[in-house]
């Protein structure tokens, strides 16, 4: 089970694509960035497969919780750096 700390979604398509993931490998305690193959890979429609660098233990994440993440946290992260998906004002999130 991995921890998710920040996502960041393609904001074009209609499915997220998961460009960018921080988390935390519960197995192993590491906590990791991924953003391309093999540490994420994205699953078609929706979702992706992390794997933990340091335990190669590998969890597919479900695109309702990618969903969820997203409504949580509009913009991909608490940070805000996500320049694909700058809020509109007067739209709330
Ligand atoms: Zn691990």
């Amino acid at each position: 089970m991995f921890h998710l700390y920040d996502v960041r979604f393609s904001a074009e398509a209609a499915i997220p694509t998961i460009e960018f993931i921080r988390a935390q490998c519960n197995a192993c305690r590491g906590i990791f960035r991924a953003s391309e193959r093999p540490l994420l890979e994205n699953i078609a429609g929706g979702g992706a497969i992390l794997t933990c660098p340091a335990c190669s233990r590998r969890q597919a994440i479900s695109g309702a919780r990618f969903v969820e993440f997203a409504a949580r946290f509009p913009m991909g992260n608490a940070e805000g750096s996500n320049p694909l998906a700058t809020p509109v004002p007067g739209e709330g999130a």
